[in-house]
């Protein structure tokens, strides 16, 4: 699956900017021109990284990078028309990954996208309770490190990466199995029944990955 970069911007000249130079970079893109419909978009899809245009129509992209960071630590580049605005947003400590000043080349927003995705390639999440490092496949919980199966650790990514979202098997072997191999509905409970068994060897009184009957599996933030 490729790396889908969603881009806000409501100048159709400057998105089609984006959008070309990240087709060429090999990256999915998705653009998105009004304010107000970026929040929803992202809690239903997962994006890579996120280009944010400051001045949108509806909703700022200040508010915006608000609302994602209460409940996603996607990367996220802020774009703004006024240099001297930067210093101000960095004052704000938005949680923003990096900024770019209009008028921008292409060519130095593919460098940061790249720059950012490897900065934030290795950590998915790093809590005070739970850490994952996607890049050495390592997982500790509560400083104690949990030893799991590459298929048990991308499910703790998932679920962990959104706490509270309830995802379906369904949804899980989406995101696990890619090349589309069958696998039961069944595969999944089991995986998830491992997994739970060694966060409760590590800490027995955190139940972190609840079961939502009749629908899935959610992560809820002890
Ligand atoms: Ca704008």
């Amino acid at each position: 699956m490729k790396d889908t970069i969603l881009i806000v911007e409501d100048e159709q000249r400057l998105a089609d900017l984006h959008r070309d130079y990240l087709h060429k970079s090999g990256y999915a893109t998705e653009c998105i021109d009004d304010g107000t419909a970026v929040v929803q978009w992202v809690k239903k899809n997962e994006p890579a990284l996120i280009l944010l245009d400051l001045m949108l129509p509806g909703k700022d992209g200040l508010e915006i990078c608000k609302e994602i960071r209460s409940f996603s630590s996607v990367p996220i580049i802020m774009v703004t028309a006024r240099i001297e605005e930067i210093d101000r947003l960095l004052g704000l400590e938005l949680g923003a990954d990096d900024y770019i000043c209009k008028p921008f080349s292409p060519r130095e927003v593919m460098a940061r996208v790249k720059a950012v995705l490897r900065r934030t390639a290795g950590t998915v999440l790093n809590s005070e309770i739970l850490n994952l490092d996607a890049e050495r496949y390592i997982a500790t919980l509560q400083g104690r490190k949990l030893d799991l199966t590459a298929v048990e650790f991308q499910l703790l990514c998932i679920l962990a990466k959104q706490p509270g979202r309830i995802f379906t098997r369904d949804q899980l072997m989406d995101r696990i199995y890619t090349d589309q191999r069958i696998v039961c509905d069944r595969t999944i409970d089991s995986h998830i029944k491992k997994l739970r068994k060694k966060i409760s060897t590590v800490a027995p009184e955190l139940e972190i990955i609840r079961s939502v009957y009749g629908v899935g599996y959610k992560y809820e933030s002890p």
